[in-house]
């Protein structure tokens, strides 16, 4: 009796307390999603192309960004100036994940040729690799080249702290959706055929050359295909007897600018957040995607297009066909890391073209292996200090302004008012975004270490510089010596007092 009476209080006791305790729970816990779900992301304003303004970023999914950057044609080992397209699609990317966004990024891979240029003249890059390369014009000499390079892209995105994109696909495993937009676009109205391929008929699609540019390109004036009915119309489908895929309309190539809008709304969808490249894609390749797309689909592509400017040499953008052109490998073999190019680019806003030096690079090396020099000696764990982490974000929310985010990185760093851990905290904390090993300095440290330089391999000039220094040394002009020494660490090299005079070492 005594303890059937007791259950029952104790499940009378427990039936109160549940019935207190759950809608606390619940409430709680719909006040957290709710917080979570409405919660404002930060304010990212970004300069589209499209409209010419800065405008503030509104994903079309609460939370998420979609983007699609122009990948590489993998006919060659990429150009320094090439990887300025990806290391900025790269902050884009890690910003909004800075900013609390779910990122999805697709780089597309051009693996095989489209036997024509941009403007469909001209000749074409895989084609040119294979002469290159003493090899025949097939389809699988075209794979394999196009394989090699793009295991260096795939490398050179690792070396420079890149991020790997979620998708990278291939163009030659993306031909079935190419056709069945070129398809769309026939039935549609928009697309003829001509004796040697279909082409888009730009006059028909309302609003051709949206992001500009176009009027004042040269459209396919060299070797001009006289059945096009408007200069400005572009290749969907190149006919080759020998080569390519088939189609219902005969066998050839896709044109390069419908590989783009085959992959991007594959992964995508019909509409993303945001594209990328390079400037000189702007008036013919991406005005075509958007004018196949549009015309196919009766939707925006994407709602934000971002150029980036490019790196040039002596005024000369750099590029192959232009001959100046420089490799990672290059820079790696005149002792500068491709961290150290990164950093370079950092301290130029996408929007401005920047001029490569092999001083302005060296000069970017030894600044960011004195960063790597400073954190790598603070051993003791510290706390975001949030005025610095506010200035950081308001660069990078300004349309990606990393030249200031820098600038802020360098305050914080000479701020004597922050104590060591504080900066190497807040530092870590910021290389979320720039990505230049600010949270692994001191191994990077240790590499710098082994680097002694052989005296005949070092230049002349700085030869000149260490005996200046040693005789200002000698007459204990001390301020005179640290001055020349920091000269000669803008170029790139650093010296060691031993007991046999000055040891030289690569920074
Ligand atoms: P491509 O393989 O020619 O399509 O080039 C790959 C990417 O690099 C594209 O987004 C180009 O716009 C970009 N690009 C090419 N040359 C440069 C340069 N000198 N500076 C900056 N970006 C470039
Ligand atoms: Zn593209």
């Amino acid at each position: 009796m005594l303890p059937s009476l007791f259950r029952k209080r104790k499940q009378a006791f427990f039936s109160l307390i549940r019935s207190v305790v759950t809608p606390i729970a619940e409430l709680c816990y719909t006040s957290v999603m709710l917080f979570f779900k409405k919660k404002p992301k930060a304010q990212i304003s970004i300069f589209n192309t499209q409209s010419r303004e800065k405008e503030v970023f509104t994903p079309i999914r609460d939370g998420k960004v979609k983007m699609y950057s122009c990948g590489p044609t993998v006919y060659d080992y990429l150009t320094i100036g090439n990887l300025r397209a990806y290391v900025f699609s790269d902050i884009v990317r890690r910003t909004f994940e800075y900013a609390g966004y779910d990122v999805r990024q697709v780089v597309n891979i051009t693996d095989f040729g489209h036997l024509v240029s941009d403007g469909d003249t001209g000749e074409d890059k895989m084609t040119l690799a294979l002469k290159r390369e003493g090899k025949e014009l097939t389809m699988d000499n075209m794979f394999a080249v196009a394989s090699v390079y793009t295991q260096a892209f795939e490398n050179d995105l690792k070396e420079m702290n890149i991020k790997t994109p979620h998708v990278m696909p291939r163009a030659s495993q993306h031909v079935g959706g190419q056709i069945a937009y070129v398809e769309v676009l026939l039935d549609k109205g928009f697309a003829y055929k001509t004796s040697d391929g279909i082409y888009f008929d730009t006059e028909h699609f309302s609003h051709y050359g949206a992001l500009g540019g176009s009027d004042s390109t040269e459209h396919s004036r060299l070797n001009e295909n006289s059945e096009k009915k408007h200069s400005r119309d572009f290749a969907l489908w190149k006919f080759n007897e020998d080569l390519g895929w088939d189609a219902p309309w005969g066998k050839g190539f896709p044109g390069w600018h419908i590989e783009c809008t085959a992959m991007s709304t594959h992964y995508l969808g019909k509409t993303f957040d945001i594209h990328t490249g390079g400037i000189d894609h702007i008036a013919i390749h991406h005005n075509n995607e958007i004018a196949q797309a549009e015309a196919a689909n009766n939707k925006p592509l994407a709602h934000y297009w971002l150029h980036n400017e490019f790196i040039t040499i002596d005024a000369k953008r750099i590029g192959k066909s232009v001959g100046n052109a420089i490799t990672l490998k290059q820079l790696a073999d005149k002792g500068i890391s491709p961290l150290a190019y990164r950093y370079w680019l950092l301290t130029g806003h996408y929007r401005q073209g920047m001029n490569f030096t092999w001083d302005a690079v060296n000069a970017a090396q030894t600044a960011l292996q004195r960063a790597w020099r400073i954190l790598s000696d603070i051993r003791n764990k510290g706390s975001i200090v949030d005025t610095y982490k506010e200035k950081f974000e308001r660069a990078l929310y300004d349309d990606f302004n990393t030249a200031e985010a820098v600038a802020v990185l360098w305050e914080l760093l000479r701020d004597e008012s922050v104590s060591d851990s504080d900066k190497k905290a807040t530092a870590i904390f910021m290389d979320q975004v720039l990505g230049v090993g600010l949270g692994s300095a001191p191994s990077r440290i240790e590499k710098l270490k082994v680097s002694v330089v052989a005296e005949a391999e070092v230049p002349e000039s700085i030869q000149a510089l260490i005996q200046e220094r040693e005789t200002a040394r000698s007459n204990k002009k001390f301020e005179e010596a640290d001055k020349i020494r920091e000269e000669i660490e803008k170029h790139g090299f650093q010296l060691e007092d031993g007991a046999d005079g000055p040891v030289v070492k690569r920074l």
